[in-house]
């Protein structure tokens, strides 16, 4: 049995090392004659995997004291009603950054829960770039001000953190967490769902800002009030236990890659080589403007929508799966999440070339 080359937006590949060492703790986790999947949540072999993950992602992200770490359910798409739920704090509305897709479903869904401004959006752009901070107009009565740090399917990344003043910053760094070092002290909120470069589907990771914490709506459930979680360290129920533990597994790998400077590292030398090769090309084009370009999601496209399929075909008869792009852009998207290798990159752009040569 071979790895394939795995592309996918997510859920995505998963650190090799990783597989390899939950594979070998799978029925018998370090001598407790139990798999993770089989512990009592409130026992103290799960108790300690919890503490664990908790730490290390603190030492990894470096979150100042001041900020609480919440495992939750649910998705990031339910964090897109969470959110306002928790975070108004008495005021009406809330500020909201449009760059794509994934922002225009947390605008769409806050709607339900307070006025949501459009603070800028790139509409304009086709969703191309991400709105300069200069054309922002923040409502200084705003609860939070909104951005999507990486659109996974226009490819649209922010290689700065805004300064919004006294409002609270809040990202859905969903497909670009742990990518790089972040200052999490300019952040009010920080809520990512796992299954990019965290580890499986069904975990949600929020960090959140202590003083921002205690006025959620009386509606919000038990289970989404970040205070309540806060106060119970996310143990009001159920957490999604084995996530949490592949979660934990994958912060020590990163941590063992030289933390989010080593991530940092790898990923742009990934980025830099595809999105030369595309630059270079004059066959594949890429539509997202240069300084705006995704270090985790490559969208590209083929001169004619025609060769999609044989070039699709031919990734996959070389072991390069999960390369066609969303439907709402078209062409083809590398997903290159942390725990793609170099080597598939380096895979995918020869056959790149290959391509080119023969249709080009
Ligand atoms: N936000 C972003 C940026 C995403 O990429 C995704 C998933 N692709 C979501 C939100 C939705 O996440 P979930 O499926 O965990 O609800």
């Amino acid at each position: 049995m071979t790895r394939v080359f795995n592309f996918s937006a997510g859920p995505a590949a998963l650190p090799e090392p990783v597989l390899q060492q939950a594979a070998a703790e799978m029925s018998d986790w370090r001598g407790s004659g139990m798999s993770v999947m089989e512990m009592s949540h409130r026992g103290k072999e799960f108790m300690s995997i919890l503490a664990e993950t908790k730490a290390l992602l603190i030492e990894l992200l470096n979150i100042p004291a001041n900020y609480k770490v919440l495992f939750m359910q649910g998705g990031a798409l339910g964090q897109n009603a969470i959110l306002p739920m928790n975070l108004l704090r008495g005021r009406n509305s809330a500020d909201y950054v449009h760059t794509g897709e994934w922002s225009k479903k947390s605008i769409e869904e806050a709607g339900k829960y307070c006025r949501v401004r459009v603070a800028a959006t790139a509409e304009a752009s086709r969703f191309t770039h991400v709105p300069p901070q200069g054309s922002w107009d923040i409502d200084p009565h705003a609860a939070y001000v909104h951005i999507c740090s990486n659109e996974t399917i226009g490819g649209v990344e922010y290689h700065w953190t805004p300064d919004t003043g006294d409002v609270p910053l809040v990202a859905d760094m969903s497909s670009n967490i742990l990518s790089k070092p972040v200052d999490v002290s300019r952040y009010g909120l920080i809520y990512a769902g796992a299954q990019k470069n965290i580890g499986p589907a069904g975990l949600t990771l929020v960090i959140v800002r202590e003083d921002l914490l205690g006025s959620a709506l009386p509606i919000t459930p038990q289970v989404f009030d970040y205070q309540h979680l806060a106060a119970n360290d996310s143990m009001i129920n159920t957490p999604p236990t084995y996530a949490i533990y592949i979660a934990g597994l994958v912060f020590q790998w990163i941590k063992d890659q030289g933390g989010l400077e080593g991530m940092a590292r790898l990923n742009q030398a990934k980025a830099g080589l595809l999105y030369d090769t595309l630059d270079a090309s004059g066959f594949y084009t890429s539509p997202v403007a240069r300084e705006d370009r995704s270090r985790m999601n490559v969208p590209f496209r083929l001169p004619d929508p025609a060769l999609d399929a044989e070039f699709l075909k031919g990734a996959e008869a070389r072991g390069m799966v999960q390369l066609k792009g969303h439907r709402v852009v078209g062409g083809m998207r590398a997903s290159i999440y942390n725990a793609v290798p170099m080597a598939a990159v380096q895979a995918l752009v020869a056959y790149m070339k290959e391509f080119e040569a023969k249709h080009g």
